[in-house]
């Protein structure tokens, strides 16, 4: 398959065996959700994943999401729901238990930064309310739109107002120390406003990390401040996630759909892979069958050219995980196999001299490969570099990327269409280099005697991360 699948890994998902079952039915990463679940439960889902990718041969990534400036109301008087009917109410930033009159909100800042005539929305949008008045200090009186039942630590979305909250929480450092220290490939970031947020990401991991572990970084678009700031966050960030579960209460939901669109042209023109992520196929979490709108939603995101879809409840607390799984394998193969969706060739920038001789020689052979209709382009990776642009090709051949780096072959495993091998044999020359890992591919059975293959690499060898040199050849 070229688009790859995150599974959100919960209570449903996270024993050894239901890891290696999701892995065989084809999940490329796993999804680790810091907004749940203890450092204990994270701790043994990794090291499952970690001895399943060694067991099995497979670079299963691993994603960590930091939850970020997530606002919620407190817990309610005695644990129980409560009906939300009235007309008016008050959010209080003064810590108490939550009463239909009184809910608490865990945002210090909240009487400061909202204003009248602003929206509060709770639990995913369910219930409304609209700014009367603030008092400056703790209080603010609301007038209730849409009520209804409400429990404890409920969501909270401010979509007109400015929060001030900071983009990394102390809980997200102390997540992100634990992300780190178990060398996950991606970290992703919740609530992202502006480009800065990314780059105070890239500061704390360059902080924290050893010096040969550089998790990417992948900006969640999910308030109406992102999607404005759209180009900047795409430039500063290494993939974005389409975080359509809190963008659709942020945004009037009619937008969702063209800032889906929108999110992956910008970032397959940008070699920046892209994820789409939430209700893809929710009604799996219950139901052994998708919807026809599911249905056609996967499809058409695959037609999109995501990278990714993501499964969240339907992988980490539903009752048919594997299912999901296969299914929208299935879908997403029906498109692949019978719908023109390669080929999105941009061209390179003239601009950029540091990169003009690589981005050159990448462009060129997935034109060639499309010409030519060859069976598979192979290229060297060291920094991945090669291997993010020529997936930003959308080119149909399979795309075999080579590295003995295991954890960068992790991190590729979220990328469109390319498939990692671990070679660490020494070759001396880029000629045997290439025959090396020809004969690999075939004794492998991912290729067959007389395939047209392309080839790229960077020559003389030991120059790495600078691929120049392009080479057809049958195997
Ligand atoms: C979303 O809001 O769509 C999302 C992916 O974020 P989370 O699951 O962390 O709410």
């Amino acid at each position: 398959m070229k688009t790859k699948i995150v599974a959100t890994i919960g209570p449903a998902s996270s024993s050894k065996e239901m890891l290696n079952n999701l892995m065989m039915s084809g999940v490329d990463v796993f999804r680790l959700n810091f907004s749940h679940g203890s450092y204990d439960d994270h701790q043994a889902v990794i090291n499952h994943i970690q001895d399943l990718n060694q067991e099995l041969s497979t670079h299963v990534a691993i994603l960590a999401d930091l939850q970020g400036p997530k606002i919620r109301i407190g817990t309610m008087e005695n644990g129980q729901e409560i009906m939300i009917d009235g007309h008016e109410l008050v959010f209080t930033t003064e810590e108490c238990p939550c009463t239909a009159d009184r809910l608490y909100i865990t945002y210090p800042e909240f009487a400061k930064d909202v204003n009248p005539g602003e929206d509060i929305l709770l639990d995913d949008g369910k219930l409304l309310f609209r700014v009367i008045e603030t008092n400056r200090v703790e209080e603010v009186r609301v007038k209730v739109i849409h009520g209804g039942i409400l429990s404890s630590k409920k969501g909270v979305n401010l979509p007109n107002t400015s929060v001030s909250l900071p983009s990394l929480t102390v809980k997200d450092l102390r997540d992100l120390q634990f992300a780190l220290k178990n060398r996950v490939n991606w970290i992703a970031l919740s609530f992202v406003r502006t480009a800065g947020d990314i780059h105070q990401l890239r500061r704390a991991i360059n902080h924290y990390a050893e010096e040969d572990n550089r998790p990417r970084i992948i900006a969640k678009i999910e308030k109406p401040e992102a999607v404005v700031n759209m180009d900047a966050i795409i430039a500063e960030a290494d993939a974005i996630m389409v975080a359509r579960g809190d963008l659709g209460v942020e945004l009037p939901l009619e937008q969702v759909p063209l800032v889906q669109k929108t999110l992956v042209s910008k970032c397959i023109k940008a070699s920046k892979p892209v994820i789409i992520a939430t209700q893809m196929m929710e009604g799996m979490i219950t139901n052994i069958r998708p919807t026809r709108a599911e249905v056609n939603d996967v499809a058409n995101s695959v037609l999109d050219g995501a990278d990714a879809l993501m499964l969240s409840g339907e992988t980490s607390v539903g009752q048919f995980p594997v299912e999901v799984i296969k299914t929208m394998h299935r879908i997403m193969r029906q498109v692949e196999e019978f719908q023109d969706i390669y080929n999105k060739m941009h061209k390179v920038d003239p601009t950029n001299p540091e990169n003009i001789i690589s981005d050159s020689i990448l462009f060129s052979a997935c034109n060639i490969a499309r010409e030519a209709n060859a069976r598979a382009i192979l290229a060297m990776s060291h920094t991945g570099y090669s291997a993010f642009r020529i997936s930003s090709q959308r080119p149909r051949p399979d795309i075999f990327i080579f590295s003995n780096n295991h954890e960068l072959l992790c991190t590729l495993n979220l990328v469109w269409g390319i498939r990692g091998i671990f070679f660490d044999e020494i070759v001396h020359s880029t000629t045997r280099t290439l025959k090396a890992i020809t004969e690999k591919l075939k004794t492998d059975g991912l290729i067959s005697a007389g395939d047209l293959l392309v080839n790229v690499a960077s020559t003389p060898i030991y120059v790495s991360g600078k691929t120049n040199m392009l080479k057809l050849s049958f195997a």
